[in-house]
Order: C-alpha cells, then sequence, then structure tokens
C-alpha cells in the first residue's frame, strides 16, 4: 500500500489578528511544488477571511476546535459546522491544551470528532504524553490508549489524521529523538490497524512538538511520520514555508 499523502498543518493557537491574513497568503505565494497538502488553522474568526483569500490556491484552511453537539444552548461555542460554513475543511482535536486546560477526555474527543465528520470535516486528533508519563515508561500506554480512546467506529472509510504531539515538546524547543518518534508513531500505527484494519494504514500520523525549519528535514523523514502540526513557527510563512519545502 502507498504511503499517505503527507499533511502539513500550522496552528495558530490563539494568535492572529487581522493583519495576520498577509501572512497567509504569502505561505499561498511562496508554497510551489510540494507533495504535501498544507493547512493552516486560524483562530475561528479568522477563518472567513482566511478562506476568502486562500481561494483558488492549495492552501487549505482548518479550524482547531469545536463543540461536539451541532448546534443549542452553548454560550460562547462554536459548531463544526459553523466552521464548514465559515470555510474549514479541517479540524483539529483532542489537542493538549484543550485536554489540560478544558478536562477534555476520550470521549469527550471522540464525540468531537463524530461531529466533526458530520459537518464534513476532517479531524486531526492529537494525543500525546506528559513528561511525567514519558519518565515513568507510559508512554505507549497513554498515546495508544488516547488513539483508541479518542478515535470513533464513525471514522471508518472517512480521512482523518493522527497527531503524535508529546505535551513536554510543545513549545518548549525540546523534540524527542527520531527513535523516539519512530517508536511512538509505530505504536500509533499499530492502534490504527487494529482499530480500521488495512484503512489504517493511509492515515497520516503526524509529529507536532518544537517542529521548525532547522529539525523539519529529519523529522519529516522519519519512519511513519506523515507530515507535521506546527505550532509557533506556523505564525511566519518563512518558517512556515522553510518546514514544508524541509519534505
Ligand atoms: P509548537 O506547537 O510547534 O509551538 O511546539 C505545536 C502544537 O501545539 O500543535
Amino acid at each position: 500500500m502507498t504511503a499517505p499523502q503527507p499533511l502539513i498543518a500550522g496552528n495558530w493557537k490563539m494568535n492572529g489578528l487581522s493583519a495576520s491574513v498577509a501572512e497567509a497568503k504569502a505561505v499561498a505565494a511562496g508554497l510551489g511544488q510540494t507533495p504535501a497538502r498544507v493547512a493552516i488553522c486560524p483562530p475561528s474568526i479568522l477563518i472567513h477571511r482566511l478562506a476568502d483569500a486562500l481561494k483558488g490556491t492549495p492552501v487549505l484552511v482548518g479550524g482547531q476546535d469545536h463543540h461536539w453537539d451541532d448546534a443549542g444552548a452553548f454560550t460562547g461555542d462554536i459548531s463544526a459546522e459553523m466552521l464548514a460554513d465559515a470555510g474549514a475543511k479541517l479540524a483539529i482535536l483532542g489537542h493538549s491544551e484543550r485536554r489540560a486546560g478544558y478536562r477534555e477526555t476520550d470521549e469527550v474527543v471522540a464525540q468531537k470528532v463524530s461531529a466533526a465528520l458530520r459537518a464534513g470535516l476532517e479531524p486531526i486528533v492529537c494525543v500525546g504524553e506528559t513528561l511525567e508519563q514519558r519518565q515513568a515508561g507510559d508512554t505507549l500506554a497513554v498515546v495508544t490508549g488516547q488513539t483508541r480512546g479518542s478515535l470513533p467506529a464513525d471514522l471508518r472509510g472517512k480521512a482523518f489524521a493522527v497527531a503524535y504531539e508529546p505535551v513536554w515538546a510543545i513549545g518548549t524547543g525540546l523534540t524527542p529523538t527520531l527513535e523516539q518518534i519512530e517508536e511512538v508513531h509505530k505504536a500509533i500505527r499499530a492502534t490504527l490497524v487494529e482499530q480500521f484494519a488495512e484503512e489504517g494504514r493511509k492515515v497520516p500520523i503526524l509529529y507536532g512538538g518544537s517542529v521548525k525549519p532547522g529539525n523539519a528535514a529529519e523529522i519529516l523523514h522519519a519512519a511513519e511520520v506523515g507530515g507535521a502540526l506546527v505550532g509557533g513557527a506556523s505564525l511566519k510563512a518563512e518558517d512556515f514555508l522553510g518546514i514544508i519545502r524541509a519534505l
């Protein structure tokens, strides 16, 4: 079976104002030939603007999170359908900043994944261990447990990605060794095949956590790495393009 097409997605988190639309346009303008699918996931309030600005370019727009319900009395929340309506094609779900900061469990993440599918969004489902869990030797158990628990059966036949993001590598400048990345990605792949049979081999497994132009080439070429989820280095077009060109 051929390897899945790589996906490189930028997660702007709670960064970006109107002026940042220019940065997204610069990514599209500088993209050139790449084997990857490229996406930018800005705060939801900018999705419409980015979708308009990137129309006719290969750069996709994604959301960062959404509610598990389709609509209703949820003050301050946003639905998957709203993201799709604004022009998003993907959604980052289960990010550790949501799991830790908003106490999102695997069950909640799985419900959000189902909501994404109902809205026609492609979920990027994040998993990853804390430093304490790694030091306790629990990394593979935590990550495969999160993978199993966060991926509902209705993903069968649908496009989605998994992102391995060690919590201790996010925004810290620290990255696991290539051996550590490959070990975890192989364990995630085995879990995907266990859950989705042969279809599980087609799911890109992204690496995320302090990916920069300087370390992107070795990470992106590691075994079972099918792209990257990029936080800080996706905010500047030049850095994000540097990562994309490393593929
Ligand atoms: P970082 O964030 O690249 O800034 O470490 C990655 C992420 O949280 O998706």
